[in-house]
């Protein structure tokens, strides 16, 4: 089977409005690095810019193309949030372990801008607009409030802003929701351009990055591994696993594959909106709903995009899609007769704690993944610690520093649990609670 019906294309509109793609060719022959990185996605190139900072020599090597996977794909949405609320982290795990874990998202957000500076990422478009987490319903209203007071008061968070239902009906121009809390200091961003020119600048850094390179062994020997490609091999000192949602792409990561669950995400893009419908979502922030089977919207110029979960299983579904344009038009009536122009999925990886995993599986290997959904941020900049994992330092990363491989309970029966959370979530979600 050729490469490009292996990985192909993505329909997806950044697909179509991205910057041209830095050339890079696959590895061939046979080589020797200090550190390989498995993954060209933001968590891999963030390691490679960050052990290339410390003196070593990294190669990236992925499977298809740079930001192929979740990291071409995704809504944009730039967020300092874990699906695992802070205030349940601080009743479990004390209070300073929520304070270590907010200062780790906050400096991941600060971070974009620094990556966006330092390889003048202008066609990424950068914005930081804040994001709208969107009520559906009064309780859903009280639970949000609820923990953006606790932040504020136990965490000194002051970007949180609770906001009235007819505040949100002048936000978001949808009669939908109840309230809503603002986070001045979320943004949005074209993520396929972030990728390639994150890319592009450490190429000129003079790193080596390696496209249509799937990795089909690590092999152990004296003093470190061979990695394989179908056309080449890397001697190495380690390798970073950074394979996320696309761990089972070949049996070389079997690994880690257990630590996630791969899940569907998916999006839909409306043709470019006229008249009236452009003041939807006028200030172009991100949107976030409350329901547990979230969904969520964001402006790109003049269209509107809209997330939510995907098909089941391992194929893209077209009654996914069009689950997802009913409720695009429940939420926003006005677009009822307005044509989609793309739809595209991808898969992000979820873990048993709701929290990303850094870890180590033995003195090889070092693993970065499992950002559930909410990795733009944290992704492009958990590297930083991966560079000091592999140097041998033990980074202050809080519950994302996995002491012990973190594997999914039952993992063969994955698919059909995920297939009955996700239909009982759907089930609350319809009655209100
Ligand atoms: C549709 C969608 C919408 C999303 N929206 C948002 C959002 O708005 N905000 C947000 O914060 N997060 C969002 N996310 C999540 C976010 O995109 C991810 O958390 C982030 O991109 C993870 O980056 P990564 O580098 O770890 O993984 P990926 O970008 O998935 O990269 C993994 C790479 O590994 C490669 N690979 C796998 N196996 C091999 C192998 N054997 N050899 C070589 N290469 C291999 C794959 O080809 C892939 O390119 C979304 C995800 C999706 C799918």
């Amino acid at each position: 089977m050729t490469a490009r019906a292996l990985f192909p294309d993505v329909a997806s509109l950044w697909q179509e409005t991205a910057i041209d793609p830095p050339v890079l060719n696959p590895l061939e022959g046979d080589h020797q690095y200090d550190v390989v990185i498995v993954g060209g996605g933001y968590t891999g190139l963030s390691t490679a810019r960050y052990l290339a900072a410390k003196g070593l020599s990294p190669v990236v090597l992925e499977a298809s193309r740079i930001g192929w996977g979740a990291s071409g794909r995704n809504g944009g949405v730039v967020s300092a949030k874990y699906r695992l609320p802070l205030s349940r982290v601080a009743a479990r795990h004390g209070l300073e372990m929520a304070q270590i874990m907010r200062r780790l998202s906050l400096e991941s957000v600060e971070h974009i801008e620094e990556l966006v500076t330092a390889y003048s990422l202008e066609a990424a478009q950068y914005r930081k607009n804040g994001s709208l987490h969107c009520a559906h319903n009064a309780t859903s209203l009280a639970y949000c409030a609820q923990e953006a007071h606790w932040l504020a008061a136990e965490l000194g968070e002051r970007s949180l802003h609770v906001m009235s239902a007819r505040q949100m009906q002048e936000e978001t121009g949808s009669p939908d929701f109840v309230g809503g809390v603002l986070d001045t200091g979320g943004g949005l961003l074209h993520p396929l351009n972030f990728a390639r020119g994150f890319a592009r600048g450490l190429k000129a850094e003079g790193i080596t990055l390696s496209e249509s390179s799937p990795v089909t062994g690590i092999r152990r020997v004296t003093n470190g591994v061979v990695v394989h490609t179908s056309h080449g091999t890397v001697t190495a000192k380690q390798v970073v696993l950074a394979t996320n949602g696309y761990s089972t792409l070949t049996s070389a990561t079997d690994a880690v594959r257990q630590c996630v669950v791969p899940f569907r995400s998916a999006m839909l893009a409306t043709e470019p909106l006229t008249g009236q419908e452009l003041q939807l979502l006028r200030h172009a922030r991100s949107y976030t709903e409350t329901r547990r089977m979230m969904r969520w919207f964001r402006m790109a110029g003049d269209r509107l995009l809209y997330g939510g979960r995907g098909a089941f299983g391992t194929d893209d579904s077209s009654t996914a899609y069009e689950a997802l344009h009913r409720a695009m038009i429940k939420q926003f009536p006005t677009l009822a007769e307005t044509a989609i122009s793309h739809r595209w999925s991808g898969l992000v990886a979820l873990t048993v704690d709701s929290v990303p995993q850094v870890g180590r599986l033995d003195d090889r290997v070092v693993y970065a993944m499992g950002y559930n959904g909410t990795g733009v941020a944290m992704s492009s900049y958990i590297g930083k610690h991966v560079a000091e994992v592999v140097t041998g330092s033990a980074p202050e990363l809080g519950l994302i520093w996995a002491d012990r491989v973190r594997r999914i309970p039952f993992y063969p029966l994955r698919v059909p649990v995920v297939r009955l959370v996700a239909g009982w979530y759907q089930f609350l979600d319809a009655i209100g609670r």
